[in-house]
Order: structure tokens, then sequence, then C-alpha cells
């Protein structure tokens, strides 16, 4: 059996004195139990559960006193270590017993989960990292060792300080426009980067059919694709602040505008290449980089594109233009089509992890620009144009003619075109 102990139980059995009894819930179908509820000596059960709306571990089990906590000596716990390690093998209870100074208790019929705590063994064994808390389980033939799983005083992405610049991603503010099958993939690799604060904007509603594709689950059919993440992101990843706007980026280009002033940088994963243009239009105007996701040609091919708002850097229709110009095509046309409406010559439509791939791509793009930006040089992407081959496309002209499935291929900045609207100043 797994016995968890989570940190206000941890809390409060570091803080007690020499013993008492605790209750536990308990999961028979996965031989896994909480600790719920500790006295102090023979004193009443206090619950250590957080408290609501908080959700708490194994709620729709009943809590029952099942067990005591004792103050132990520091050797019970390298007991606890070699016991796990030579399996099946039971102690005689005397050696727990001379262990725990007080309050043993002798186990009745089928015994009981005892966990031991010694504050001194991080002292004692300073290389071991031995647990100061674990369990055990407690007969009149002796006693074993329980699996054990104490939550750290630290977790979610501060777990990565150090190893990570979690400070300045927590202090920044992306913009995502789009939150379809790549938009939402998306949102959760920008929260897994540990990015302070998303803004989703998007005014669709998850449908049946999109479940395929999309990271929400069917209990959100109906509602609106912000507020599914927003709900899903928090739970699952709450370092990140999620703001859900369901907003058309073209019909309330007025707010996102506004919106920009207080945001870093802005993901466009729309489909649709009007929005796809306003977005990197209003970011322009707003001094923002944009970083642009899509799959083109029926999934078969995915784009980023990062478009900094600098002289050199063109927008999107002049990226595209001197493209053509260079003799190759303007794949963008086939963004009009809704994903799955592929006629009969061209059945296969992209699948959702070959959109979560590029969603993955976006998001280490934008995490990456971020944090070059923040003076992070390591972090220097090797270009502004990334396309990646889903599937092989032998007919298409270069840039696009990637010969294998998960080529990558890097590509520069095209300079803006005279005269174009969005890159030259008003
Ligand atoms: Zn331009």
């Amino acid at each position: 059996m797994l016995i968890l102990i989570p940190q206000d139980a941890a809390t409060v059995l570091r803080a007690s004195g020499a013993w008492g009894r605790l209750s536990l819930r308990i999961s028979q179908p996965d031989d896994l139990a909480v600790v719920g509820g500790i006295s102090e000596g023979g004193g009443s059960i206090i619950s250590v559960d957080p408290p609501p709306p908080a959700p708490r571990l194994l709620a729709s089990c009943d809590s029952r006193p099942t067990g005591y906590w004792y103050r132990a000596k520091n050797e019970l716990h390298a007991l606890w270590h070699l016991l796990r390690v030579r399996r099946d093998t039971a102690m005689k209870l005397d050696v727990f017993k001379d262990a725990v100074p007080n309050g043993f208790k002798t186990p009745g019929d089928g015994g009981y989960v005892a966990l031991t705590h010694a504050p001194g063994v991080k002292d004692a064994y300073p290389e071991s990292r031995l647990p100061d808390l674990v369990a055990w389980h407690v007969t009149r033939a002796g006693f074993q060792p329980l699996e054990m799983s104490a939550e750290p005083e630290t977790t979610g992405i501060r777990q990565l300080d150090h190893h990570w610049p979690v400070q300045e991603l927590q202090n920044a503010h992306i913009m995502l426009v789009g939150a379809g099958s790549i938009g939402s993939a998306t949102a959760h690799a920008l929260a897994g980067y540990g990015i302070g604060h998303l803004t989703l904007v998007d005014p669709d509603r998850l449908q049946w059919h999109n479940l395929v594709r999309h990271t929400s689950s069917r209990r959100h059919i109906g509602r609106t694709k912000v507020t599914a993440l927003a709900e899903e992101l928090t739970q699952l990843r709450p370092d990140t602040a999620v703001t859900p706007l369901a907003l058309d980026v073209i019909e309330h280009a007025d707010q996102i505008r506004a919106l920009l002033m207080d945001t870093h940088l802005v993901v466009c994963t729309a489909d649709g290449v009007a929005a796809r243009r306003v977005t990197g239009h209003l970011a322009r105007r707003a001094d923002r980089t944009a970083i642009l996701a899509c799959v083109l040609q029926y999934g078969a091919l995915g784009e980023i594109i990062r478009l900094h708002p600098w002289r050199r850097h063109g927008c999107l229709t002049c990226r595209r233009h001197s493209l053509t110009e260079a003799g190759s095509l303007d794949p963008e046309p086939a963004l009009d089509a809704g994903y799955g409406t592929g006629t009969r010559h061209r059945p296969m439509t992209a699948v959702g992890p070959d959109l979560h791939l590029v969603a993955h791509l976006a998001a280490k793009t934008a995490a990456a620009t971020l944090l070059e930006h923040a003076g992070h040089p390591d972090q220097r992407l090797p270009g502004e144009h990334a396309l990646i081959g889903l599937r092989r496309q032998p007919g298409w002209a270069a840039p696009f003619d990637l010969g294998r499935t998960a080529e990558l291929r890097w590509l520069p900045a095209t300079p803006p075109r005279p005269g174009c609207p969005t890159c030259e100043a008003p």
C-alpha cells in the first residue's frame, strides 16, 4: 500500500509532540491511503485536509481512525530504507518499540498503519536523502515498511528554480489568439514552460467534431474553448494565470489592440489568412513580436513564423510575396479551408498529435524569444521561419520541399516591401 502525506499533514506531524493517532482515507482498489486527520497524544483527531474549495485527495473515501504516528530514532528510518530493498522481510516488533520511545501501541488483529517522524535524520545521514517521515505496517508478528510519498514543500514550476529561468517566464504575459487544436496544445505547452500569464482569445465553442484534435475533454462540449482551457490549465498548471476572452481578433481588433499593450508577445494559432494577418498587423503596431503557427497542405507541413517589429523584418504578407517572387508558392490560401474538409483526393487531414507537434514548436519559439530578449543567448533560435515535415510533399517548391517526415528547416527573415501598409509606419 502507498501512503500519501499531503503537505498540511506533514507540517502538523513535524510540529507535533511524541505520538498520536491517525485517520486515513483508504482506497482498497488502488491500494492507496491518504492521511486526513492527526491527533496529539490521546486527544481528538483534527482534520488536516485543505479548506474548501481546494480539492482533497481520495475525497470519495471515508476517513477512518486507522493508525498511529510516533516520533522515532533516526536509525529506524535507515532500517526502513534497508527493509524496502530487501523485500518481504519483517522485523521483530521489539525493534520498532525500542525506536519509538513514547506512546507505542500494541497492535490488535490485523495490525495498523504507523507513520514515524525522525526529525534528525537529515543531519544523521546527510548523504542518504532518507525521508524524515516514513510509513509502516505494524502487526503482532512484526513490522514492515510501506511505500509512502510526502508532498514536497515546493511543487509546481518553482521546483525547476536553478535549472530553468523560472522568474523571467513567470513575469511574462503572452496573448494566444486561437484556442483550437493547435492553440489548445500551445496553451498547455506555454503553461508547461512556466509563462506566468496567458490571455486566450477565441470566440468559438467546443463541439463534438473538435474532440479528436483538441486537448479539452467531452465534458466541455458547448462551452467556449477559452473557458474550457482556462479551467483545465488552472487545475493542471496553477502557476499560470489564464484570462479567457471569447473575442474575435478581427471583429474586436480595437479591444485586442489595447490589450496588447500589457502583453509581451503574441502567438497566433488561428486558422484563416485574415485572422493571421490582422494579428501580425496589430502586434507590429503595438511593437510586439508575433509568432504564427499553422499547418499547410492539409496537415503535410507545419509552419512557424516569427514576426519581429523590426525595420528589416517584413510582415506575413511581405514574407509570402518574397517567397513567391523567388519562385516559391503561396501556401496560405489552403488555410481558409477547415481541417477535415479535404476532398476525396486529399482524404488525409491533420491529426491531433501532428498539430500538437507544431503547437509545441510554437510554444518553444515563444519561450526562446522571451528568454533571448531577457539575456539568455543560449535560447537563440536558428531563424525566423520554421518548416516541419509532417508528411513528405515531393512536388512542392523550395523552401517547402522537405524530403522527410519530421525534417525541420529554419529560414531567415525577409525584408519589408516598399509601400506595405503593415510594415511602413502609419
Ligand atoms: Zn509587410
